[in-house]
């Protein structure tokens, strides 16, 4: 089924990635690296460079790259999990594998919301995010790092649900709105108290997703002032431009894109940030699993619609759902630099795209094939099940036990 116990997955292990054909970084402010090689050990990165000037010796896994993109694994901003690797949303069962052959290996959540019968009463929602950060702690499927246990705010907690909720491991908040917390004082006080604990908070932006959930607008966002603008391209429904623009002038926040959004909301974000110099600003999601269902390719094809139509270089699309969302989101991935986490994708143009190359076939708007990901220095996949196919796919030597 693709799921197992987490532990330390790449203990004991040298991986050395050889003859990269092209290495991104995740990092908008050097985006493409001028090395063919990345060394791996006991699943963290520790060297990149030239072959000739990295250790290579006693490698327990060598993978060849033949000639492909390496890309930090992609990151998820924006999840709704259950538990294990099933959603009641569409009830469905393995749609976090399906995701690892969209290049997915980390996902945030943004609140257990699906669970049936969420409980809504403060015990209840505590306990039900505390189970969900241990469960994702305890279970990766398919190895993605599921950071979960995300409660969704009611009224009637206090400062005290939040230090213990932190105390417990809990370092998210889910979605502001999608609770009876809709007053902005009251969500901006809830969110001070997560905060000065140590916990990170995102909110719905934008018009009710589905009967029964909410319109939360930009007066409600700039007044709870969550660390993350969650879907500011609506989920699905999106705030006029004129309140987007507001969000992206008045907030320092992330300016979360999601895939279940508006697109042409997600083009006019893009474009105000990139207009306010504030591109690092902007991390992808997809607001899966959802109405419109769960996307494997997601952040790939919001990646693909920004290069291609919101005239930023695919180099930099690749930043956003990388190495923009590790440091806003405080994670040890999403960026090809020594001690993080290995975790990588192998990417080429799909066969028979117009574009020749990865980065020019992104900025034609076409989907890239994945042929091999890889997460804490362990190969999850080869060649994609779900990606157009890759012109070129790595291969791997096994070494040493
Ligand atoms: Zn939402």
């Amino acid at each position: 089924m693709g799921v197992e116990q987490s532990g330390k997955p790449g203990a004991g292990t040298k991986l050395v990635v050889r003859n990269i054909g092209l290495l991104l970084s995740g990092d908008l402010a050097r985006p493409i690296l001028d090395a063919d090689t990345v060394v791996a050990v006991d699943g963290r990165i520790a060297a990149i460079g030239k072959e000739k000037d990295v250790d290579c010796s006693a490698a327990t896994t060598v993978i060849d790259a033949n000639g492909t993109a390496l890309t930090p694994g992609l990151i998820d901003s924006h999840v709704h999990p259950v538990v294990g690797d099933w959603t009641p949303r569409q009830n469905q069962i393995g749609w976090i594998d399906s995701c690892v052959h969209g290049g997915v290996t980390t996902m945030i959540s943004a609140g257990e919301v699906h669970t049936p019968g969420r409980p809504k009463d403060v015990v209840g929602l505590k306990a039900l995010a505390i189970t969900a950060q241990r469960a994702f702690a305890g279970l990766r499927p398919s190895g993605v790092k599921v950071h979960a246990g995300a409660p969704v705010i009611e009224p009637g907690m206090v400062e005290e649900d939040f230090r213990s909720l932190a105390e417990a491991g809990v370092k998210l908040l889910g979605e502001v709105g999608l609770g009876s917390v809709k007053d902005g004082a009251m969500a901006r006080q809830m969110v001070c108290w997560a905060r000065k604990h140590g916990m990170q908070s995102t909110i719905h932006t934008g018009g009710p997703s589905i009967p029964g959930s909410n319109l939360i607008d930009k007066d409600v966002v700039l007044a709870a002032d969550t660390d993350v603008i969650g879907h500011i391209n609506g989920g699905h429904t999106a705030l006029a431009d004129t309140q987007i623009r507001a969000l992206c002038e008045q907030s320092s926040r992330a300016l979360e894109i999601v895939h279940n959004g508006n697109e042409r909301a997600a083009l006019f974000t893009l474009r105000m940030a990139k207009e306010l110099g504030q591109l690092p600003r902007v991390i992808l999601g997809t607001d899966a699993p959802a109405g419109s269902g769960v996307q494997p390719l997601g952040i790939l094809r919001v990646i693909a619609a920004l290069a291609s139509l919101g005239e930023v270089p695919a180099e930099v699309a690749f930043c956003f759902a990388t190495g923009n969302t590790a440091r806003m989101r405080g994670l040890d991935c999403g960026l090809i630099e020594v001690g993080r986490a290995a975790d990588f994708v192998f990417q080429d143009a799909a066969q028979h795209s117009a574009g020749k190359t990865l980065l020019e076939s992104v900025r034609l708007g076409d989907l890239p094939g994945v042929g091999m990901v890889v997460i804490d220095g362990v190969v999850r996949c080869e060649r994609s099940r779900n990606t157009p196919p890759a012109g070129r796919v790595p291969t791997i030597k096994h070494l040493a036990v």
